[in-house]
């Protein structure tokens, strides 16, 4: 019998867990995920955030029994090195887990552009529900928030944040808005769209430098500190 491990529980991991159950109804499957949580979509997160959901609402199965039911062991454990020779992982409680096949579906990393301050209370990346809860408790009706980033991800967040009523500004250093993309026309349509919302708009412009205190406040290298 054939023990698969898994790497990664977000939804590559989970669907290729599904894929070999039905594909190997006997073998082992043991899917290692380094998050609290059951398993969740981060496409989700916008939805918390605009409250259309729950947490519940973001987890990919809903099911509670789902995967035991399915026989795919969960591990909420980070794996922190793989031996190859002698097909182990090191895993971050001390385990070493032994495999026959490994699948590493371990996602990405949000970009974190090194620009002083980005370590200070209060500056958040949205990646992770637990960065979700983070927001949600600082983004209340009237607080201003700075974006960094209006590309596709970014503009999702951005309607999530002005739903929970917050005064916001976008910062993008593309010169249009969802750079990558929109062309010009249409770039320029989504920025008089946002701002006729009331979200302030920079593009063609970097966030320079971060400084802490109760607000926050931004250098942009178009001039401004906001
Ligand atoms: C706010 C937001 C909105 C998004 N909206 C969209 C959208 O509308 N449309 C779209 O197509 N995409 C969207 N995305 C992107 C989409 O969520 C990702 O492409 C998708 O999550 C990738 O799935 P994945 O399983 O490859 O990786 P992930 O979802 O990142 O899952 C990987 C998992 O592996 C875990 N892991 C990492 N290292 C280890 C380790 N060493 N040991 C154990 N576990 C580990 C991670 O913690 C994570 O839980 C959005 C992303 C965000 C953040």
């Amino acid at each position: 019998m054939t023990h698969h491990v898994i790497l990664g529980a977000g939804p590559a991991g989970v669907i290729a867990a599904e894929t070999i159950r039905q594909q190997a109804p006997k073998d082992t499957i043991t899917l290692v995920g380094d998050e609290a949580e059951p398993p969740y979509s981060r496409m989700a997160i916008p939805y918390l955030l605009m409250g259309n959901i729950d947490e519940r609402g973001t987890y990919l199965r809903k099911k509670p029994s789902h995967f035991a039911d399915l026989r795919i062991n969960q591990l909420h454990v980070q794996a922190t090195s793989v031996d190859v020779a002698t097909k182990s992982i090191a895993l971050d409680d001390g385990q070493r887990l032994s495999y026959d096949r490994l699948l590493i579906a371990t996602g990405s990393h949000p970009a974190r552009p090194p620009i002083p301050g980005m370590d200070c209370a209060g500056v958040h990346p949205c990646w992770t529900l637990a960065d979700a809860r983070k927001i949600m408790a600082l983004a209340r009706p009237g607080a201003r928030v700075l974006q960094m980033g209006a590309g596709f991800i970014g503009c999702i967040i951005m309607e999530a944040l002005m739903r929970r009523g917050v005064q916001l500004s976008v910062v993008e250093m593309g010169d249009r808005m969802v750079p990558r993309m929109m062309g010009p026309m249409a770039g320029g349509m989504i920025r008089d769209w946002c701002e006729s919302q009331g979200v302030q708009v920079f593009t063609g412009t970097r966030v320079e430098s971060i400084h802490p205190g109760e607000p926050l406040s931004v250098r942009l290298s178009s001039g401004p500190t906001v």
